[in-house]
């Protein structure tokens, strides 16, 4: 299947995805692509622009909040967004297989992942058992270095979650940077906010 035509550019992916939020967010959403025909149309394959790996919560469903349909966005997702190697795995696939223009990385307010570390850092409460210790864990290192800058809310350590699972994957990715630096790709950290629908920039590389 062809690309979208239309939006030739990182830039124009990223303005795409904004108007798209500004129609949920304003209850003025068209839901894109999400027909039978357009199911049909990528039966032999798919080509999204736009690559979003965000939180697993429920209230952020990235096909609604940008307000898009079938084929438009590969999702990858995990409860606080944290980075492992299979995260990694599917950025490589969707940024060099796919070739997506736009990789976003969405945090989110009223982040439970972010909230249970905050806890644990605060409150001295107890490590988490079993598996949910590895989210916090990773979280952890965004918030720990956030309180050392003084920023101690919630909401700081769910902006600063988000611009740090940004440094991973470019750390850890480095043909991202050269991607961005040639112009082929745009990287995006935001954070939707569940108050009013909107998405709040807090990074980018190759978009404005
Ligand atoms: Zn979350």
């Amino acid at each position: 299947m062809a690309k979208n035509i239309e939006l030739k550019t990182p830039q124009d992916v990223w303005d795409a995805l904004l108007a798209g939020n500004q129609r949920y967010a304003s209850d003025q959403a068209e839901h894109p692509h999400s027909d039978i025909a357009r199911r049909d149309a990528l039966r032999t394959g798919q080509a999204p622009r736009v690559a979003i790996f965000s939180c697993g919560d429920s209230r952020v469903p990235a096909e609604l909040v940008f307000d898009m349909g079938f084929g438009d966005a590969f999702i990858i997702r995990n409860a606080g967004h944290i980075v492992d190697n299979s995260v990694l795995a599917s950025v490589q696939f969707a940024v060099d297989d796919l070739e997506c223009d736009l990789l976003v990385v969405m945090g989110h307010q009223s982040c439970g992942a972010v909230k249970a570390t905050s806890g644990f850092l605060k409150d001295d409460s107890t490590i988490p058992a079993g598996f949910q210790r590895t989210i916090v864990e990773r979280v952890a290192l965004a918030a720990i270095a956030s309180q050392a800058e003084g920023k101690d809310t919630t909401d700081d350590f769910e902006r600063r979650n988000t611009v740090e699972t940004v440094k991973q994957l470019m750390a850890r990715i480095p043909h991202l940077a050269d991607k961005v630096e040639a112009g082929e790709l745009g990287i995006a950290g935001i954070r939707y906010l569940l108050d009013d629908g909107t998405v709040e920039p807090l990074v980018l590389h190759g978009v404005q």
